[in-house]
């Protein structure tokens, strides 16, 4: 270690650089000299439901301290899209019921093992009729559809496989929403160079990297997903993390237009918002009944930077995660009206078994 510190200042010194003129670039965080209003919201304006949260564990257990920090959040409903199946799924629902009745709402995932099987198409609609039957409220797909689940002779199963067709149409008949996650963000299919703007996601999580043939190009697995849409209107799809497309809101714009049965969902995406809130603000408010709050992972404090975004009209503040934003976020500063459809007048629209009563 110290032979490796003496080579590299050696190495500084022989090109002319002090230590300070060296950093990495994970370490150049400068807090900002700017000086402007600032409203650190740890609640949510109006109550919210959080369409896009997982949780393994609320299959035991009272619930208790889980209910605390969403209270000190305001959010009154959470969406738990890791339900799974069967017998699993029934026991989340059973232990939701018995402790925290009207906080959650559980979603499905369907057990792709076997799929090429003769009858599998008819076995996995029937299962997600008994899940509902049991609790469950929407079914969630996960990225793995797409990207890694393959058919009994070894082969990738593309979104819009016909073999998939009778689950979507299942969802149609027993009117539940299907939340789902396609491919990832593009970046991770781009060299990974300093011009790609997740090099740091991909420096820190490694196994993210993607390419045309690992497992299929970006636009194909996006294009499966948006034909599948089309296939079946009158299934409700909401398309986690607004599709990827929350850098491109004119071709999300586009693609609203195109599929009038898909709505958007910004987990994970708050960043792209953030980033250009007078672009944001005219995409919020024209589509202001097809968007919902989510936000993906469970960390109680990342949720303020969300509500900043979408309430206030401060400037420049900080993003929470560095490998997926280094530039700093300005408020949309949305009117209660939009504000109350994004939190939870729309989720209550098309998801099923919420207590509307949590809102008055
Ligand atoms: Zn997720």
């Amino acid at each position: 270690m110290r032979k490796f510190h003496l080579l590299a200042s050696s190495l500084l010194l022989s090109a002319g650089l002090s230590h300070a003129q060296v950093m990495d670039f994970e370490k150049y965080d400068p807090p900002s000299t700017l000086v402007v209003p600032e409203h650190h919201l740890t609640r949510s304006r109006f109550p919210f439901i959080d369409v896009h949260n997982h949780q393994w564990n609320l299959g035991s257990g009272d619930l208790k301290g889980l209910v605390k920090d969403m209270d000190a959040l305001n959010m009154k409903v959470m969406v738990n899209l890791s339900g799974g199946n069967g017998h699993s799924l029934k026991q989340m629902a059973d232990n939701v019921r018995q402790n925290a009745p009207k906080r959650f709402i559980i979603f499905a995932n369907i057990d792709f093992t076997g799929i090429g099987e003769q009858g599998w198409p008819e076995k996995a609609a029937q299962q997600l009729a008994t899940d509902v039957k049991n609790g469950a409220s929407g079914l969630k797909v996960f990225k793995n559809l797409g990207l890694s689940v393959k058919d009994n002779t070894g082969k990738r199963v593309a979104i819009d496989d016909p073999r998939l067709d009778a689950i979507w149409a299942k969802c149609a008949e027993l009117k539940i929403p299907v939340l789902i996650h396609a491919a990832d963000p593009k970046p991770f299919w781009s060299p990974m160079d300093g011009s790609n703007e997740r090099w740091l996601e991909l420096k820190t999580h490694p196994e993210r990297k993607r390419s045309d043939n690992s497992p299929a190009p970006w636009e194909q697995i996006i294009a499966e997903e948006h034909r599948m849409f089309k296939k079946h209107p009158h299934t409700t799809f909401i398309n986690a993390h607004f599709g990827w497309y929350a850098n491109d809101l004119a071709h999300l714009d586009k693609l609203m237009q195109e599929i009038p049965n898909m709505y958007v969902e910004f987990g994970a995406v708050i960043a792209e918002l953030g980033r250009q809130p007078q672009m944001a603000r005219q995409f919020f408010e024209k589509y202001q009944d097809r968007i919902l709050f989510g936000k993906d992972s469970w960390q109680p404090d990342e949720y303020t930077t969300y509500f900043r975004v979408l309430e206030t009209a401060d400037e420049y503040f900080p993003y929470h995660k560095k490998y997926h934003a280094f530039w700093r976020m300005y408020g949309m500063h949305l009117p209660d009206d939009i504000l109350k459809k994004i939190y939870y007048k729309n989720a209550l629209k098309i998801i099923p078994g919420i207590d509307k009563s949590l809102f008055e």
